[in-house]
């Protein structure tokens, strides 16, 4: 007998196929030794009318990025459903207990939502969230765009980002939907970092064929408002280019953007020893291979001299840690480089 998929336990609210604009939560029941009954409640606003394409919009994947967050709750109080033809499901905490707390990754099981997809739905917390994502929501979704920032460890030069489909169609997708957010960066993620790449998000909406994008809108726990505000117009401009709003509804283009890579390992800078992390270049600098890039001082012995860093490749200096005390193996910076993009 063929397994039949296991359902989700998360109980949503709202009717993701009723027209209209509906507003509440979805459900995950979670007994606990201070609530017996009760659930934990994932926000959710859905506006759809009629026939058309479907773009989810997510955001506090990662609990403390939050230009992402404050982006979808403006954008939730925007939409109506007589500017839209198709549907909008917008989610900016997704993982609420872990964006409630601030932290990077929840308070409940301790996992980081974006590096376990597909998810679990018997799993703990975290992962039935992310099987609900994936199995529920990114299924109806055309288009899906994930937004990150740097959260409490990491500061980026805002921008938009895709991992490349392995799909050529889908790819050329994603390039018109990133020139339509019209982020002034964006960088296409190559397989080679290490960072989990496909157990991500956006990894499970490439699976399931949705056109998946991504951002890092800023960092160091805080609002960047340049940041903010190209989330803002690139969501607004990413409906349009989805025939989801009319032109009526908004009317300031995208700018045109620099498209980036990051090549491998030799992109990123990490810590050989741990101890007091003095940055030598600024976010946004260009570099050359060979270029000291940190010192790391250490004041516990003080007569020892401090470890130079250099730069393995040219780039731009998209991303910096943010807090100076810093243990080995540390990510100080990754680079990106000009891509050529058809
Ligand atoms: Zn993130």
């Amino acid at each position: 007998m063929p397994d039949t998929p296991r359902p989700s336990r998360l109980v949503p609210e709202v009717d993701l196929a009723r027209d209209g604009r509906q507003t509440g939560f979805i459900r995950l029941f979670h007994s606990t030794h201070d609530s017996a009954y009760g659930f934990l409640p994932i926000p959710i606003v859905v506006v759809k009318n009629g026939e058309g394409p479907t773009a989810l919009f997510t955001s506090g994947n990662h609990g403390d990025e939050y230009e992402g967050q404050v982006a979808l709750t403006n954008l939730a109080q925007w939409l109506t459903p007589d500017m839209v033809q198709g549907r909008v499901i917008i989610l900016p905490m997704a993982n609420y207990p872990a964006a409630l707390a601030g932290r990077r990754v929840s308070p409940i099981d301790d996992l980081n939502m974006n590096r376990i997809f597909p998810g679990d739905p018997d799993g703990t917390v975290t992962r039935q969230i992310a099987h609900f994502i994936d199995s529920q929501l990114i299924p109806l979704a055309d288009l899906v765009i994930d937004l990150h920032s740097g959260g409490s460890s990491l500061n980026y030069v805002p921008c938009a980002l895709a991992k490349q489909s392995a799909d050529p169609a889908l790819y050329a997708k994603q390039l018109a939907a990133l020139r339509a957010f019209g982020a002034p960066f964006c960088y296409i993620q190559g397989g080679a970092q290490g960072q989990g790449g496909d157990q991500t998000l956006g990894s499970g909406a490439d699976r399931r064929g949705s056109i998946s994008l991504g951002t890092e809108l800023g960092g160091c726990g805080t609002v960047n408002p340049a940041g903010l505000k190209i989330a803002e117009r690139g969501l607004r401009n990413l409906l349009v280019h989805l025939g989801i709003i009319g032109q009526t509804h908004w009317q300031e283009p995208p700018e045109p953007t620099r498209f980036l890579d990051v090549r491998g390992q030799d992109y990123y800078v990490y810590a050989p020893e741990g101890g007091v992390f003095e940055p030598l270049v600024a976010l946004g600098d260009m570099v050359v291979a060979g270029q000291p890039a940190a010192r790391i001082h250490t004041p516990e012995t003080p007569w020892q001299k401090p470890v130079e860093i250099a730069f393995k490749a040219a780039g731009m200096v998209m991303c910096q840690r943010i807090p100076a005390r810093t243990k080995r193996g540390d990510c100080l910076f990754h680079l990106a480089s000009d891509l050529a993009v058809d």
